[in-house]
């Protein structure tokens, strides 16, 4: 088997259940659902190269790019994780044409149960991408706007109410409790009537669509055992990662030997056997 660079898992959801694949070369996908119960290892090769550029690095920079990619790249600055940062409108975008396409666009806010109950944001096409991404077992859409600022502003907004991050242990352990969305939406929109109407005249009409009839998504995870203590795996530390396969859910594979963040390990280059 070549060796090839991890990339993050390609998902889809299909009747509910999350579907994983991993890219071993352009258009090779290998099908992941189905090696769940079976032996599959990952064998680092000691070489990442840059997801953007390809060069090699030593070091991995804003999740797998060279260090001269993570200062140039749009899709490496602050506002990207604190989209309540951007600065396109002051013409200060590291790209501006990235920005155009990716940031001033169509964004949702939205609540879901990944270790608990979360406030996040995604851009509308990556709907439900990013919830499986990140583990969510349930997402329901709040508002839809019509910038990631925009959506940066309710999230920090909602985030003095509810959980912006997902605890990633509790969620691998997947013992969640249920919880009725419909409900943390509506009495987040009551303690919040005033400030979201406000954000709303401050930023223009026909900026920001509440939603009130939007459908709870639900996700399950091909997972046979969920693990009782969380080991965390890494290339860098084990060089071969890997055993039985016991489940995949967000980036993670879950090993019976440990657990491994493949979206981390973006660049690292591999060798698969199963
Ligand atoms: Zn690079």
């Amino acid at each position: 088997m070549d060796s090839f660079n991890l990339d993050k898992m390609q998902t889809c959801l299909v009747n509910g259940n999350a579907h994983y694949k991993m890219e071993l070369c352009p258009g090779n996908l290998l099908e992941l659902n189905s090696l769940v119960g079976k032996s599959l290892w990952l064998l680092y090769q000691d070489i990442i190269n840059c997801t953007h550029c390809q060069k090699m690095t030593k070091k991995s920079f804003s999740g797998g790019y060279c260090y001269p990619c993570s200062i140039k790249l749009a899709e490496c600055d602050i506002c990207i994780l604190k989209p309540e940062l951007c600065h396109f409108a002051n013409g200060t975008c590291r790209e501006p044409q990235w920005g155009q396409s990716h940031c001033m666009t169509d964004h949702y806010v939205y609540l879901a149960n990944s270790s608990g109950l979360k406030v996040g944001i995604t851009r509308a096409g990556q709907v439900p991408t990013r919830w499986i991404d990140q583990g969510a077992v349930a997402a329901l859409p709040i508002l839809k706007v019509s910038t990631r600022l925009q959506s940066g502003l309710f999230e920090k907004l909602f985030a003095t109410e509810v959980k912006d991050k997902t605890d990633w242990r509790k969620m691998l352990k997947g013992q969640n409790e249920e919880i009725n969305l419909y409900d943390s939406r509506d009495s987040l929109f009551e303690l919040f009537g005033e400030q979201i109407d406000s954000l709303e005249s401050d930023l223009g009409s026909g900026q920001i669509t509440v939603l009130e009839d939007e459908t709870m998504v639900k996700i399950s995870y091909p997972i046979l055992e969920y693990p009782q203590k969380i080991n965390s795996l890494s290339l860098e530390k084990d060089k071969k990662v890997g055993g039985v396969l016991k489940g995949i859910k967000g980036q993670y594979l879950l090993f019976d030997t440990g657990v491994i963040n493949i979206r981390s390990h973006t660049g690292y280059k591999i060798k698969i056997e199963y």
